[in-house]
């Protein structure tokens, strides 16, 4: 790879809500190319966190150099335009305690992807659900306990080697992510849940949905992309110590194993309106 080529063929077209980091990860092994390789090709080398940069200019780039169209990561480079328009902290985005980038991952919608592949939204703390199998995001392997962290090299890692280089995998035991006992959790129904901390799903939920969308309607009043980190985190949100509590509460309460029963798609308004009215409602999502 030169730095002035670009590519044009074997490049994975991006899922709709699919995060670059994830998409990057895919692509190495589309190219057969490491990691490091395609990350200097597209002069991202040394970038602190793909997904966090990938919007704007160097999205376009990042199109440009690998003949993409321009509707590639759009919802992706929204919400990190919003997300730097309204300043967020960045330990808004998962990492590891070490700081590297991490994702988390619904079990259920990674079991029913034919091509596994992790999305934008999957990278936020405050998104704590899975709004489709309502249950509660997956942020380490269940067997080994590794963080899920990309871009990294599919094909060189334990999975990789074992013939199972997918994101499906874990890429350090090689497990099935998709195996992962969900831990189910309806924010509107659920009575293992103060109804604080259903609005603190739910809102974490609109939070996404307002950065996508740039406004959110809170209590009937408006607010804008600016204004959305302070209400976020003082009126909206928990602090990330808060709610490893709750979490660590509900993964420990047996009642939540069971059946797929809360499994239910609910349609985005009505989930939204909850019989508390204090979460954040959206103007389209
Ligand atoms: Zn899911
Ligand atoms: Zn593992």
């Amino acid at each position: 790879m030169s730095a002035a080529d670009v590519l044009r063929y074997g490049v994975p077209r991006p899922f709709e809500a699919e995060a670059p980091s994830s998409w990057l990860a895919r692509l190495a092994l589309a190219q057969g190319c490491s990691m490091k390789e395609l990350l200097r090709f597209l002069d991202i080398e040394g970038c602190l966190d793909v997904d966090h940069m990938m919007y704007g200019k160097a999205l376009a780039e990042l199109r440009r150099r690998c003949s993409l169209p321009p509707t590639a990561f759009a919802i992706a480079g929204t919400v990190m335009a919003g997300f730097a328009k309204a300043r967020m902290p960045v330990w808004s985005l998962a990492t590891t305690i070490a700081g590297v980038p991490a994702s988390r991952y619904c079990p259920a919608c990674l079991r029913g992807r034919s091509t596994a592949h992790l999305d934008i939204h999957w990278r936020f703390i405050d998104w704590r659900y899975c709004p489709v199998h309502n249950c509660l995001m997956e942020s380490v392997c269940w067997q080994c306990k590794a963080p899920v962290c990309y871009p990294q090299d599919m094909a060189l890692s334990k999975a990789g080697r074992a013939g199972y280089a997918s994101q499906s995998r874990c890429l350090h035991c090689s497990a099935n992510l998709a195996a992962a006992k969900p831990c189910f959790i309806n924010p509107v129904t659920s009575s293992a849940l103060t109804e604080l901390e259903a609005c603190w799903l739910l809102n974490g939920r609109a939070l996404l949905a307002s950065l996508c969308a740039g406004r959110a309607r809170y209590r009937a009043q408006g607010v804008g992309t600016a204004a959305l980190c302070r209400r976020a985190y003082e009126e909206w949100l928990p602090y990330p110590q808060q709610w490893s509590r709750v979490e660590r509460r509900l993964r420990n309460d047996r009642s939540l194993e069971q059946v797929w029963r809360d499994a239910v798609r609910l349609r985005t308004r009505e989930e939204l309106k909850t019989p508390w009215g204090s979460a954040v409602s959206l103007e389209r999502w």
